[in-house]
C-alpha cells in the first residue's frame, strides 16, 4: 500500500486537546503553558521585525543566538559548543530529532528508545528504515535497568535516544544513570541522542545531568533543545540541537534541505533577551510551586502520585477508581468531569496500560486550583 506509516494515527496530543476544546473541559493534557510569555521578550522580537530581522537567517541559525547558548552551555555546564560548528537552531526539537535521526539511522539499523517514549522518535525512525528496539520502564519508578539495555545493544545498533527530565512521566535520570550509559556506550559508535527540552524544569534541589557534563558521552552526542519549554512559547516552534563538530557537520547535510533556516525574528529577540541569563535560570523554582499546588490540593483524592522531578507534568494512578483502560478514562473525564489528560499507554509497547494519567501543571494557579477540585470530588 501507499503509506509508509500504516500504523501511525492521530497524536494523542491533537486527539485530547481537540476534545477538550469541544467539550470546554480544563486542558491539562498537550504540554503548553496557558500563561503568557515574559513581555520583555515579545517586545524584543518586535523589535528585531521592526529592525529588519525578516530575511532569511544564515543555515546554522542567527549568529548572536548560537553565541548565547554557547555562554549558556558554559555557564550551567562548564562545557563548550563552538557558536560555528557545534550549535544549530532548528523549528522547534521536533526537527531537530528528525534531523538527528535521519542524518544517521538507515535501513534495518537498530535503534534503542525507553518505553512510555515521547511520541515523535518512534515514527521519525521508521520512516527511516530503522528498527526502534523499546525498553519498558515500569510504573512508578520508571527507572532503567542498565542490564537489560545492555543485552538489547546489538551489532546493528545505531543510535539510543534518552530523555530527561523525562515525558511523560516526569523522572529524571541520575549521575549514575549518565555514568552507565557512558560505561556501556564507550568504545562503540553508538550515537546518543539526548533529548533535553526539560533541562531547566528540575524539582527538589536536584540537578540536570546533561550528556554534555560527562566528556566520553558528549563526543558522540546530540543534545536537543527547545526555547517553547523555557520561554512559555511553544507555538513559535523553535529550538536547537548540539554536537562535536563531525556529528554536526551530517546534521545540517539534512537541516538545510529540510527547512534550511527557522524564523529570523524569533532567533534574533531570543539572543537579546538571553543575554540575561536570570531568563533561564530560577525555572525550576517557578515549576516547583506549580506542582506543589496541584499537588497539595489532590493530597487527600483518590489519584496515587509520586511527585514529578522534573518537566511540567504530573502522572496520576487512578487504579483505587477504575480498571478503565486508559485511553477510555481520559476521554470520559474530559467529557463528564471536565478535565482532559493524556493517557501513557499511547507512549507504550502494545498499549500497555498501568492505569495512569500524564497531567500538565504549566498552567495559572486559578486553572490548577479548578482541575484540583474535579480530582477531588472524584
Ligand atoms: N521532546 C519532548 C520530550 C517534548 O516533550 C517535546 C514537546 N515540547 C518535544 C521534544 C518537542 O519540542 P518542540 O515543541 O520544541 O518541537
Ligand atoms: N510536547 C508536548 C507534550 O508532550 C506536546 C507536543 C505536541 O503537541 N506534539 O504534551
Amino acid at each position: 500500500h501507499l503509506s509508509k506509516l500504516p500504523n501511525i494515527e492521530t497524536t494523542i496530543f491533537t486527539v485530547m486537546s481537540g476534545l477538550a476544546n469541544k467539550h470546554e473541559a480544563i486542558n491539562l493534557s498537550q504540554g503548553f503553558p496557558n500563561f503568557k510569555s515574559d513581555q520583555k521578550l515579545i517586545d524584543l522580537v518586535s523589535k528585531a521585525m521592526n529592525s529588519g530581522y525578516n530575511q532569511y537567517a544564515l543555515m546554522p541559525g542567527n549568529m548572536e543566538l548560537r553565541e548565547a547558548i554557547a555562554k549558556k552551555f558554559d555557564l550551567l555546564y562548564g562545557s563548550s559548543y563552538h557558536p560555528e560548528s557545534e550549535i544549530t537552531i532548528t523549528a522547534g526539537a521536533t526537527q531537530a530529532i528528525y534531523d538527528v535521526i535521519t542524518a544517521f539511522v538507515r535501513a534495518d539499523d537498530e535503534v534503542i528508545i525507553f518505553k512510555p517514549a515521547y511520541d515523535c522518535y518512534e515514527p521519525s525512525i521508521q520512516i527511516n528504515g530503522g528498527k526502534p528496539v523499546s525498553i519498558q520502564l515500569k510504573a512508578p519508578n520508571y527507572q532503567v535497568d542498565w542490564e537489560e539495555m545492555k543485552q538489547k545493544i546489538s551489532s546493528k545498533t545505531k543510535m539510543i535516544i534518552i530523555n530527561t527530565p523525562h515525558n511523560p512521566s516526569g523522572t529524571i535520570f541520575s549521575e549514575a544513570d549518565m555514568l552507565k550509559l557512558q560505561e556501556i556506550t564507550k568504545n562503540t559508535n553508538i550515537i546518543v541522542l539526548s533529548d533535553e527540552v526539560y533541562e531547566h524544569i528540575v524539582f527538589d534541589g536536584e540537578k540536570h545531568q546533561s550528556a554534555c557534563l560527562f566528556p566520553d558521552l558528549k563526543s558522540r552526542s546530540f543534545i536537543t533543545a527547545s526555547f517553547g519549554k523555557t520561554f512559555h512559547n511553544t507555538g513559535w516552534k523553535t529550538g536547537y540541537c548540539c554536537a562535536p563538530k563531525e556529528l554536526m557537520e551530517e546534521f545540517r547535510k539534512i537541516h538545510q534541505f529540510n527547512v534550511f533556516s527557522v524564523n529570523h525574528p524569533v532567533q534574533k529577540g531570543l539572543a537579546d533577551y538571553m543575554q540575561d541569563p536570570n531568563t533561564y535560570l530560577g525555572l525550576s523554582e517557578f515549576f516547583q510551586e506549580k506542582r506543589d499546588l496541584f499537588l497539595s490540593l489532590i493530597i487527600d483524592s483518590r489519584f496515587k502520585f509520586k511527585p514529578s522531578q522534573g518537566t511540567y507534568f504530573q502522572v496520576l494512578d487512578y487504579s483505587k477508581i477504575t480498571q478503565e483502560y486508559d485511553v477510555d478514562y481520559a476521554k470520559r473525564l474530559t467529557i463528564e468531569n471536565g478535565l482532559a489528560s493524556i493517557p501513557l499507554s499511547v507512549f507504550n509497547d502494545n498499549q500497555l496500560d498501568n492505569k495512569v494519567l500524564r497531567f500538565c501543571f504549566a498552567k495559572t494557579d486559578d486553572t490548577l486550583k479548578k482541575a484540583g477540585d474535579i480530582l477531588n470530588e472524584i
